[in-house]
């Protein structure tokens, strides 16, 4: 059988070091490679031209650059929003979306294919969910999209397909390659990570202090209601959640964003805004509302107007809330539904 390749995107300086080292091959060769992976972002061996052809030889046969190709790219008329489906080695597929703001471009990255949590009201979550992305796959589709648009991309949202804290360790390891000063040299402090709410996670992740800002999908402001449409709330319910955030801020400093998708019906009352607003009250905190998106599959939904009244309600209460601007109105997808329905077809 043959031997498994390494995926060498998703190593870090030191262990790309040692296995070049461990090649027999000069220390600075490793930098040279490293540099272009995630410096110049080349998607193969070829073209890392100052090393000999024989050594690039050596590497194709140890080593794979997890390349992620192009199946098909949805781009706005109305703004720069382009939506990127991309296909694995293994013939899975996941979603990107390239937006682009006054500050400058960042994307919304994937970080498994499917999703085990079962949000009622998301798409990348119906099918269930197949596997996690590794650091490089995660990496890969900035690196593409860079490439691909011709545009600097300045900040990333794990705001994709999947739960980026039910693929920890891959995550973590993403997020330490994107900001390695060697490398592509992102600012943690322009990545947001996003959770439905895997509790001992967060406390996790805030002992790393990374720098990130941390987005807690909420949508809901009690058990009852939040149960009915996040199951995960089942697992770790509203006030597990609200001391695990209030430890991340104590701990970090990092203000905490909550996602709040308004779904007509369910959670945009006043009554609703009152008891997010006590939920809240002691937090230094920002909460995004979302008119919540259509998906073929679910009947849910809400409007911009819904979302302002939502926000007047907040506002007023003392919360500090906006709504989240739409972006790539006219090629519109709910998160996941771009390969839900390529892989229907
Ligand atoms: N699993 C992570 C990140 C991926 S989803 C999380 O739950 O946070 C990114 C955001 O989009 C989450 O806030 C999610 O709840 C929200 N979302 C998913 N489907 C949506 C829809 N149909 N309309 C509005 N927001 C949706």
């Amino acid at each position: 059988m043959e031997q498994q390749k390494t995926d060498i995107l998703s190593l870090y300086p030191e262990e790309l070091e040692a296995e070049i080292l461990a090649m027999g091959e000069k220390k600075f060769r490793a930098k040279q490679i490293f540099e272009w992976l995630h410096v110049k972002n080349v998607d193969s061996f070829d073209k890392m031209t100052n090393l000999s052809a024989q050594l690039r030889a050596r590497l194709e046969e140890k080593f794979c650059i997890k390349s992620l190709f192009v199946c098909k790219t949805l781009e706005s008329c109305t703004d720069n929003t382009v939506k990127y489906l991309y296909g694995l080695d293994d013939g899975n597929h996941i979603e990107s979306v390239l937006m682009e703001y006054s500050y400058g471009n960042t994307i919304c990255v994937s970080t498994q294919v499917g999703c085990k949590m079962g949000c009622r009201f998301c798409a990348s979550t119906i099918a269930g969910y197949k596997r996690d992305l590794t650091a490089g796959e995660i990496l890969g589709q900035i690196y593409t999209a860079q490439r691909e648009s011709g545009r600097k991309i300045s900040g990333v949202v794990l705001m994709g397909i999947g739960e980026p804290m039910d693929n920890y360790d891959n995550v973590v390891r993403f997020l330490k390659l994107l900001s390695c000063p060697q490398g592509f040299g992102m600012s943690l402090r322009h990545v947001s990570v996003s959770t439905c709410g895997i509790v001992p996670r967060i406390y996790e992740l805030a002992e790393l202090n990374l720098g990130i800002t941390l987005s807690i999908s909420l949508h809901a402001p009690d058990n009852a209601e939040r149960s009915a449409i996040m199951p995960v709330n089942d697992r770790w319910d509203i006030n597990e959640l609200m001391a695990a955030c209030r430890h991340y801020f104590a701990k970090t400093g990092r203000r905490i964003s909550f996602e709040y998708a308004l779904i007509d019906g369910h959670n945009d009352t006043r009554e609703d805004a009152k008891k997010l607003a006590a939920l809240l009250s002691d937090f230094v905190c920002h909460v995004n509302i979302i008119p919540v998106n259509k998906i073929k599959e679910r009947s849910f939904t809400s409007d911009r107007k819904a979302a302002h009244r939502f926000q007047q309600y907040l506002n007023e209460l003392g919360i500090n809330a906006t709504v989240r601007r739409t972006l790539g109105a006219d090629i519109e997808a709910a998160c996941g539904q771009l390969r839900r329905e390529y892989e229907m077809n």
